[in-house]
């Protein structure tokens, strides 16, 4: 392959970049400007016009899909197997090394990796054994605090836990956690960087052959690096590798996670000679999207700045949709999905993106309802996520306490002192007897077989159990399941444990609570009785199990797993104050920034199609709210957007506001039969209080469909429903 050929499809300053001579060079640019393909195409650069062997080059990106991806792209631009190049995420790369020399780093030959939820596991052990109460350490404070030191590159040797008794007994933790790994030959995520920086530090004549070797090191997405990851680079390319990193400031999201936007200055102090390149032309995204874009991310100060422009026609305006409630918005999207779909286009095109993981239930079962394959990229289906599948284990177990599979999942969690050996007992005795194990427990307890102990701690559950069910037998569907998870402890125990995840895991228990609170119990099944037919219909949403990757599907993943990638079309859901930004956010103000360049990363995925979409009133997290749009939409100039009402045919008069008035077009008109406004409340004998959502239909035949704060949305005949106005 010729020269040339490498810097075609490469504007001016991306040939630059890709064809300077051997130096470390920053490319700071803004979204879809291609850096990445800059980034590749230096590598193929480096190969054939620079006589650089692939053995020389480290490449780092954000994710293993994005390594794949370059791997394959440079492949396909050089023309060669890139197999001896070593390119892939910084903690994959970092654990290659350990494997090589495993030795040097004082690990076993076989040693294994802890994922996070054996670490936890190990830590609520260690926390046993020191006598330490799980509720003053929640453990998953302890397991933050180990991850961030060791993010930081301190070892329990380099901590000064001062006079605090509560860092002094955290320390202590990281401390026998530490030993315990160290003995059993494991090693967790944050273990397998820092154990990497120490075998440069520790150990001069690896880091020299490195040094030797890895002549051409290269960073995508840098402006996510942390200490540590920086740390390693830093080190390794000494004095004379040739560095290139490619980031956007403006694209920096994980500030709560550790990292470190500095790193980019400090890179420029760390590598003098370090030539920058800005990138300004954006390939991706049609006009009106980036311009948007470009004047929503203004409004953040210390802001390294640049403006992107594009050749790109103006294209549609953004799509801003009012919905009513998250339900319609769903709808609304679905079917903006499916008019796609007819003219032609795959699914895997679009994208849908939201703030929080408990946000994907209500698209989902909008999907599903549709029979629109979909993939949740980077996470789990709402009903197969590890919170839902303990909640509904309770569910279960009440409805049959003959259910193993629930019994298992449940009887210690959260703890309550049922150990190994008495579970090991009542498995062993289940299987002789050929009993179920709620049954083996009546016969054990009857017997008197367990310990004075565990029989308690038996006692207790099964006291539970029944409990729950004799409670829980008169409520309605959505106050069974919030009784359930707060009486279970189960609310609690995620509560007390502290981070994003586990954040993420109470939104989702609460979001059960709405789930519940919505569902329909179809006509066929009423025999079953709501319990049994919401049961089978979280088994049968979870069973469908993921789209497989050949499967066209649309592709639904949070706002965060969406950096570096691009789709023709983009919604970005629930873009309300108090879900984005997130209400986390809004009061702390310094993490506003954040989530606006999240925003940012966001809108620029879009590259023909954005639709930004918000709902008047929200269940979510188990509570009805009355939401504002974000101020993220403000930010956006009205130059840029189109407002969709719901039946487009009329829209509302240029007068009203866009974010009050959205009713009043509805339906084509803001008059109607029904004697009943849409946003008016109402009250039904047996429904109790709602709202009135939508019309249809005249005299006799009059409907309306009223949204209950109790049962959820309806359709009544207004001659039968005895509505009252509130
Ligand atoms: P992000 O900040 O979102 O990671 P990026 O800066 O890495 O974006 P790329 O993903 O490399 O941008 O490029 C965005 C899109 O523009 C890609 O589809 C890429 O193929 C295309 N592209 C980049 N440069 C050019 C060019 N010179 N001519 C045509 N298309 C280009
Ligand atoms: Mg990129």
């Amino acid at each position: 392959m010729d020269v040339s050929s490498l810097l075609d499809g490469l504007n001016d300053k991306q040939r630059e970049a890709v064809g300077a001579p051997q130096s470390s060079m920053l490319v700071l640019a803004g979204a879809g400007s291609g850096k990445t393909r800059v980034l590749t195409h230096r590598i193929a650069w480096l190969m054939q016009v620079e006589q650089q062997s692939p053995y020389s080059i480290l490449a780092v990106t954000f994710t293993n899909k994005a390594a794949a991806e370059m791997r394959e792209r440079v492949e396909k631009v050089s023309g060669s197997n890139m197999g001896r190049m070593w390119i892939g995420t910084f903690h994959g790369l970092a654990h290659r090394l350990l494997r090589t020399h495993y030795q040097d780093a004082n690990l076993p030959q076989s040693f294994q990796i802890l994922d996070s939820d054996d670490q936890l596991r190990l830590i609520k052990r260690i926390l046993k054994s020191l006598n330490l109460d799980e509720k003053q350490y929640p453990p998953r404070q302890a397991q933050g605090y180990i991850n961030g030191k060791k993010d930081q590159g301190l070892r329990p040797k380099h901590i000064d836990a001062g006079g605090f008794p509560i860092e002094q007994n955290l320390l202590k933790i990281y401390q026998v956690y530490q030993e315990s790994c160290d003995r059993a030959g494991l090693v967790d995520f944050a273990e397998i960087l820092l154990r990497a920086h120490e075998l440069w530090l520790n150990k001069p004549h690896i880091l020299e052959h490195y040094q030797e070797r890895f002549k051409n090191i290269l960073v995508d997405e840098f402006q996510d690096t942390n200490a540590i990851q920086y740390a390693w680079i830093r080190v390794l390319a000494g004095s004379t590798a040739n560095v290139m990193i490619v980031g956007d400031d403006d694209q920096s999201i994980y500030g709560w996670r550790g990292a470190q936007v500095e790193n980019l200055h400090k890179f420029l102090q760390d590598f003098p000679a370090a030539q920058t390149i800005r990138l300004e032309q954006n390939y991706r995204s049609s006009g009106n999207i980036l311009n948007a874009s470009n004047e929503l991310i203004a409004n953040n100060p210390d802001r390294l700045g640049k403006k992107l422009w594009t050749e790109d026609k103006d294209g549609e305006k953004i799509g801003l949709y009012c919905a009513f409630n998250e339900m319609d918005e769903a709808r609304f999207i679905v079917g903006r999905i499916t008019d796609w779909q007819d003219m032609g286009g795959n699914l895997s095109d679009c994208a849908i993106l939201y703030r929080s993981n408990a946000q994907s239930r209500v698209l989902e079962e909008a999907l599903l309802h549709k029979g629109m394959a979909y993939r949740i990229y980077g996470g789990l289906r709402f009903f197969e996520r590890q919170e839902i599948k303990d909640a509904m284990g309770y569910l279960r177990l009440i409805s049959n306490k003959n259910d193993d599979a629930a019994f298992e999942r449940i009887i210690n969690t959260p703890t309550r002192g049922i150990g190994d050996r008495t579970l090991e007992i009542l498995r062993s005795t289940a299987r002789q007897q050929e009993l179920t194990l709620w049954q083996t427990c009546l016969r054990l307890l009857d017997e008197k077989v367990l310990s004075g102990r565990a029989a308690n701690a038996v006692r207790g559950f099964m006291d539970l159990i029944v409990n729950l069910q004799q409670e829980t037998a008169e409520q309605s569907l959505h106050r069974m399941t919030d009784h359930v998870i707060q009486a279970s402890g189960l609310k609690a125990m995620y509560e007390a444990e502290k981070g994003e995840k586990a954040r993420a895991r109470v939104e989702n228990l609460e979001e059960l609570v709405t789930a519940a609170r919505t569902f329909v119990m179809p006509e066929d099944l009423e025999d079953m009785g709501e319990l049994n037919a919401f049961l089978s219909h979280a088994a049968l949403e979870a069973g469908e199990g993921q789209a497989d990757a050949f499967t066209d599907a649309v592709q639904l993943m949070t706002l965060h797993s969406a950096k570096g990638l691009e789709f023709p079309m983009v919604f970005m859901a629930g873009v309300e104050e108090g879900i984005f930004p997130s209400q986390m956010a809004m009061d702390e103000g310094d993490r506003l920034d954040e989530e606006r360049r999240l925003c940012y990363v966001g809108m620029t995925r879009a590259m023909k199609q954005l639709y930004i979409t918000y709902a008047e009133s929200r269940r979510i997290y188990g509570r009805e709210n009355y939401a504002r749009p974000s101020r993220f939409i403000k930010e956006i100039p009205d130059d840029y957007v189109q407002e969709i009402r719901m039946r487009t045919s009329v829209t509302a008069p240029a007068s009203t506001n866009r974010f009050s008035q959205a009713q009043a077009s509805f339906n084509g008109s803001a008059f109607n039969d029904s004697g009943f406004n849409i946003g008016q409340r109402v009250n039904h004998p047996k429904f109790g209080e709602g709202k009135v959502t939508n019309f249809e239909g005249s005299g006799a035949q009059a409907r309306v469909q009223v949204d209950f704060l109790d049962v959820g949305s309806k359709w009544l005949v207004v001659a039968y429903a005895r509505l009252e106005t509130l």
